[in-house]
């Protein structure tokens, strides 16, 4: 501080006061201070427009009060350092100036160089370090605001004090804004009741919680698998952060599929190939044999021939299909409307869907919603979703949910239905071939349907629940 300059505004209007501070000031050699003076308080408030580091007031200035003058100051520059200056025996003024942010206090003709000198100076740390503290905390306000994870404050009983935009709007919970007056509380989110317990138990033992892996209730039903921090900021205050694994599990599921989708494939290369050339050779050998046996024998076993021929067709269409559903298909790309071609599969399964009196709801993208795609291909896939909705609904009281929307760089299809749901243990086989729980089903919808959607890069999950109903989810890339 030594070699640097500080500029003083000193207001008072008794020159002989400004003679006897400038007279002690100078006496004052560790620091190199400058000092400008103001006679009124409005020639002060001129002055004060432009920065100087430290402010000394005299309380009595004409008409107004120096009070005034710290609050006008304060107001042009937040942490300003300024002094109050007192006659003796002034009563309460000094806490009043105390109050309305003065630094310090000074009585006139009650301090000397030393004292003034550290007086100023620790004023003028004290605002640096407030300014520095305000820095800090909009500094942290901003990472609060702009962080991509749900993050809030909460009390000792779990109740939410503060959180951040992207909690707001994933929760759809406003802390300042509930009706009943108790406020909302971190806890009525959490689904399992064991995890509740154990956040009480932090709660309860003032302690710390790291990734604790929940599922955390959005609405009635939408629910976040997530891992939840939490880090004691004071005895009665937490600090919550929320890491959303929704996308992250999509993401496993998603290659998962793909990969079992691809060994699939291998296998049933492999198998073609192996199955294929045998059965050629009993095909051909049972044709010889029918044109080779005598009349007579043939009018008695001729039929087991005919078994034989069946059954070799039968395998052979079976390792055709197989092999169909699980190699990638060639695309005939052009550019469509996702809408349409929901509108188009639907319209292709309107006689079921009459026929099952069932209530069809459209929730669609408003805004253009285009993919590049396989349309006639992509319509297959839809209507086998469509058509496996439809069987799994009752006879009455089915509905279906059809909705797409956009979400980053993607166009997502929801195909919800109210059926039957389908079995945890079903849920991995869905997408193999010929697996069907139906008596006549041939078990290749679903297979056909991955490999389409897989073919065309893109995504297919299934969220099921058995008495509840079922939800496909599709996702394309959008056409750039
Ligand atoms: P299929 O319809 O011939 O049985 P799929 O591959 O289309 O073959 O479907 C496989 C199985 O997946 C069905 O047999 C059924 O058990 C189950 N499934 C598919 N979609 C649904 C759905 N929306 N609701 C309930 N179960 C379903
Ligand atoms: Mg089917």
């Amino acid at each position: 501080m030594s070699s640097e300059t500080i500029r003083i505004l000193y207001v008072d209007d008794d020159p002989d006061d400004l003679f006897l501070f400038s007279t002690i000031l100078k006496k004052i050699k560790e620091t190199n201070y400058q000092i400008e003076s103001a006679a009124s308080y409005e020639e002060a408030l001129e002055k004060s427009q432009e920065r100087f580091d430290v402010y000394l007031v005299d309380y009595k200035l004409g008409k107004a009060t120096g009070l005034e003058l710290i609050q006008e100051i304060k107001s042009i520059q937040k942490h300003a350092p300024v002094i109050m200056l007192t006659g003796m025996n002034t009563g309460s003024i000094d806490q009043e100036a105390l109050q309305l942010g003065a630094s310090d206090y000074l009585i006139k003709g009650e301090f000397d160089a030393r004292t003034l000198d550290r007086t100023l100076r620790y004023a003028i740390r004290d605002s640096q370090l407030m300014e520095s503290l305000d820095g800090a905390a909009i500094k942290f306000r901003s990472i609060f605001e702009r962080a991509g994870d749900p993050f809030l404050l909460m009390d000792g009983t779990s109740k939410i004090l503060e959180a951040n935009p992207i909690f707001i709007s994933k929760f759809g919970i406003e802390p300042h804004s509930e009706e009943s007056g108790l406020g909302y509380f971190f806890t009525d989110l959490i689904e399992d009741q064991v995890s509740r317990l154990i956040l009480m138990d932090v709660l309860g033992k003032k302690s710390e919680l790291y990734d604790l892996e929940t599922v955390l209730k959005i609405d009635s039903d939408t629910h976040i698998n997530a891992l939840i921090s939490i880090a004691k900021q004071d005895a009665n205050l937490f600090q919550v952060l929320i890491k959303d694994l929704t996308a992250m599990k999509a993401k496993e599921e998603e290659d998962l599929n793909l990969k079992k989708f691809s060994s699939t494939g291998r296998i049933a290369r492999l198998l073609a190939h192996e199955v294929k050339n045998p059965l050629t050779t009993i095909v051909l050998s049972a044709d010889q044999l029918q044109m080779e046996l005598p009349e007579n024998i043939l009018e008695e076993s001729g039929d087991l021939i005919e078994v034989i021929q069946r059954n070799c067709n039968r395998i052979n269409q079976l390792v055709t299909q197989l092999l169909e559903s699980t190699r990638f298909t060639e695309l005939d790309i052009a550019n469509y409307s996702i809408n349409d071609l929901l509108d188009e599969s639907l319209e292709q399964v309107i006689d079921r869907v009459q026929m099952k009196n069932l209530d069809v709801q459209k929730d669609y993208q408003d805004e253009i919603c285009n993919i590049d795609v396989d349309a006639e291909k992509v319509k297959i896939a839809l209507i086998n979703l469509l058509v496996n909705a439809i069987e799994a609904m009752p006879e009455s009281g089915g509905k279906l949910f059809l909705k797409t929307y956009i979400k980053g760089k993607q166009c997502r299809v929801e195909l919800k239905d109210n059926g039957v749901g389908i079995p945890k243990e079903n849920l991995e086989r869905l997408f193999e071939p010929f697996f069907t729980s139906k008596e006549s089903g041939s078990g290749l919808g679903l297979t056909n349907t991955q490999n389409i959607i897989l073919s065309h890069g893109g995504s297919i999950r299934v969220k099921s629940e058995e008495g509840v109903g079922t939800t496909f989810l599709l996702s394309f890339n959008l056409s750039s």
